[in-house]
């Protein structure tokens, strides 16, 4: 729920910078943008769902090639907001010889982890993976890893969207996961445990997410990052995140995803839930995960 709010609210700041976002809402009360009950979903929101439902029906791990079947026809039906990255590879995927085609694109644009392939097409829709196996931290690295791989393959991709999943079930379950020893553990390169360890400005709105790198995967990890842990409340926080500017959709949908596994559904206010279009579908699906982490999982039970 909170990833739908932050992804409806941002969406009509998107693109700009800053500042300009600044002057439109200088409080922290955004503006209810009511025509989004019209729309369907955005490609954050929309993604998320494909995942959530995915691994409801499924019932136990993501599994190879169902859910790209469900991102793939989610982008022929709707796509709305769809990133340009995920659109090559889901392209790519239409052509049945091609057996990786988010490894294809990411060595179609130079095959260098943190490079031009590293947007946050994953991270934004990863938060389900979090609710869904928020009682095992493996589970929730190897699940995350697996959702990311469909459409981005570069490393730090892989990495951040792990790390947001870790976040999101640390904050249901009110624990905290050394990522300095699980992220390494589970195989993550050293540079790029460094570069996720380290910690954004305090002062957020110092760390220009709205520059020409705005859907940069390290900037959503860093909001996620820094939501976990600042003092405040969901609806302070978020409006701080989205009056920074950038690409502000996803990254309202990443901090209210953390906020709202942090702070409770309940704490949303009820008029920014107003404006989500089939919002008894994303509450249905949130609880179905819910249920799920809960109960013991057959496929893991080893016994005699
Ligand atoms: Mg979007």
């Amino acid at each position: 729920m909170g990833l739908g709010v932050g992804n409806i609210l941002g969406m009509q700041f998107k693109g700009m910078p800053g500042t300009e976002v600044r002057r439109i809402i200088p409080g922290k009360n955004l503006p209810v943008p009511l025509r989004e009950l019209a729309l369907p979903w955005d490609d954050d929101l929309a993604m998320a769902m494909e995942l959530a439902e995915h691994l409801v029906e499924n019932g136990g791990d993501i599994g190879p090639t169902k859910l790209l079947e469900r991102y793939k026809r989610w982008s022929i039906e709707n796509g709305r907001g769809i990133g340009m990255l995920t659109r090559e590879v889901l392209e790519l995927a239409q052509t049945e010889s091609i057996v990786s085609p988010a490894e294809r694109a990411w060595r179609l644009r130079g095959g260098s982890a943190g490079g031009s392939a590293a947007g946050n097409g994953a991270i934004m829709r990863v938060a389900p993976v979090g609710i869904r196996f928020r009682r095992d931290p493996v589970r929730v690295v190897r699940n995350a890893i697996e959702d990311a791989r469909l459409t981005h393959w570069d490393p730090l991709c892989q990495w951040t969207s792990a790390a947001t999943a870790i976040l999101i079930a640390d904050m249901i379950m009110d624990r905290v996961t050394p990522l300095e020893e699980t992220l390494p553990s589970l195989g993550c390169p050293a540079p790029l445990t460094k570069q996720i360890l380290e910690e954004p400005p305090i002062d957020i709105e110092s760390a220009q997410f709205d520059g020409p790198d705005m859907g940069y995967t390290l900037h959503a990890w860093k909001i996620a990052l820094w939501v976990s842990h600042t003092p405040g409340s969901f609806e302070r926080l978020l409006a701080r995140i989205i009056r920074c500017g950038g690409d502000t959709d996803t990254n309202g949908a990443i901090a209210g995803a953390i906020l709202g596994a942090r702070f409770g559904n309940e704490t949303i206010p009820a008029s920014w839930l107003d404006p989500m279009h089939d919002r008894r579908r994303i509450e249905q699906a949130a609880a179905e995960l819910h249920r799920l982490s809960s109960q013991p999982d057959k496929s893991q039970i080893i016994g005699p």
